[in-house]
């Protein structure tokens, strides 16, 4: 949007947008205020898991919107009571704290390691092992888990408890244990990091030796949870369980919620007063979590996710031979895709939205693909022709060039 002369933006210039401003949704499109229509192949960023105004969420939203938003923690929230029992009916998990973002999930995540080895009176366990490339989120901790300098120019010093690895070592992993490690924190799948999904081996040795040193495994699911990987938690593909799980995105199809799932021993190290949150959990986001919750565990529907993935990829993969030397690799994990490619993908991303088809970046040269769970055939060979486009014309422009 054009601004006046001299009269600054409104908003903090975190955020380079593309031009375009969305109206409305439905399903796996979006429309923009002039009413053209787009298929949206990022869902916000992995959130809009179920599409744009799904029924169901709609339906619940609007009623407990009449009913009651938010009342606070200090009294009883049934439906927070119930989205928790059905997430560790589904889960390893025992117990749930609710927040509005991921970053507060993570946060929690951190707190209770440190708070589960002093409750064993075992204080100097502080440090934490995080992998090189991650994204935990943007609070001075997230960031400093992620020891991207991009990330914490100019907000140093940062805390010093973190220990880097790269993703995924196991022999460098080792040379950082030590006395004072408290815990492992990883993405089972890194998102920001390039779509890298971790082996299922290395997931399990991680659990290995977490339980050898006595170290808690927490995993980072905010992206590839709530169903994206085509299990409910990606993690269920390795067959392994973390002690501690931050979740969010997907969680709320949209509506802000995050949470801090745990294994009984390691929640229980938490006592009334020792955390807490204004609004996480409220009666409003509760009703909205419960309604994702009802879709994505209806049966079938983890089973589409898994089949519609394979169609994806088969398509994918042809686009990569098709377009050998522009496309160098597509790799993910259930509708979590990375598109690595030769040249920077922001122009692709704009000639996408021109197209009308959303898509987001991870890093300067990869296409993350995070199109809504609920979507079919059609929509993929939309997405498909429409990305067999961008890259015909690139290629062009590329023999062009060279020529
Ligand atoms: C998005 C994301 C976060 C941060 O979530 P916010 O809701 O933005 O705070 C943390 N970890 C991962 C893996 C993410 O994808």
């Amino acid at each position: 949007m054009a601004r006046k002369h001299n009269k600054p933006d409104p908003l903090m210039p975190v955020y380079r947008r593309f031009d375009v401003a969305f109206e409305r949704g439905e399903g796996a499109y979006l429309f923009d205020v002039k009413g053209a229509r787009y298929l949206d192949f990022a869902s916000g960023i992995a959130v809009t898991a179920l599409g744009h105004s799904h029924p169901h969420l709609v339906k619940a939203l609007n009623e407990q919107g009449a009913k009651l938003w938010h009342t606070s923690n200090l009294f009883q929230i049934p439906l927070q009571e119930k989205l928790a029992e059905r997430l560790t009916e589904a889960t390893f998990a025992d117990n749930v704290f609710f927040t509005n973002s991921g970053v507060e999930a993570i946060e929690c995540a951190l707190k209770l390691a440190r708070k589960y080895h002093h409750a064993k009176g075992d204080e100097k366990r502080y440090r934490v092992i995080t992998f090189i490339n991650a994204f935990h989120g943007r609070s001075l901790a997230a960031i400093a888990a992620s020891g991207k300098e991009k990330l914490i120019r100019g907000f140093g010093p940062m805390p010093d408890w973190f220990d880097f690895v790269p993703f995924i070592d196991i022999d460098a992993l080792k040379t950082v244990i030590g006395d004072e490690t408290a815990a492992i924190l990883i993405e089972p799948v890194q998102g920001e990091g390039g779509i890298l999904p971790a082996k299922k081996e290395q997931l399990q040795r991680l659990r290995e030796i977490a339980d050898e040193h006595g170290l808690l495994l927490i995993f980072d699911e905010i992206q590839c949870g709530m169903g994206r990987s085509g299990k409910l938690f990606a993690h269920e593909w390795a067959g392994v369980t973390p002690d501690i799980m931050a979740v969010a995105k997907g969680i709320g199809g949209g509506f802000p919620i995050g949470a801090c799932l745990a294994r009984a021993s390691v929640g229980e190290a938490l006592s009334a007063g020792s955390h807490g949150t204004t609004y996480g959990g409220n009666p409003l986001a509760m009703a909205v979590g419960n309604a994702v919750l009802d879709v994505i565990l209806e049966e079938g529907f983890l089973d589409h996710v898994q089949e519609i993935t394979k169609t994806l990829m088969t398509g994918l993969n042809k686009l990569k031979q098709r377009y050998p030397g522009l496309i160098t690799d597509v790799r993910g994990l259930g509708l979590m895709i990375g598109v690595e490619c030769s040249v920077k993908i922001r122009p692709l991303i704009a000639r996408g939205l021109e197209l009308g088809l959303v898509l987001t970046p991870s890093g300067e040269n990869i296409l993350r693909l995070l199109p809504p769970l609920i979507i079919e055939d059609s929509h993929i060979s939309e997405a498909l022709e429409k990305l067999d486009r961008i890259f015909a014309e690139v290629k062009l422009k590329r023999a062009r060039t060279k020529g």
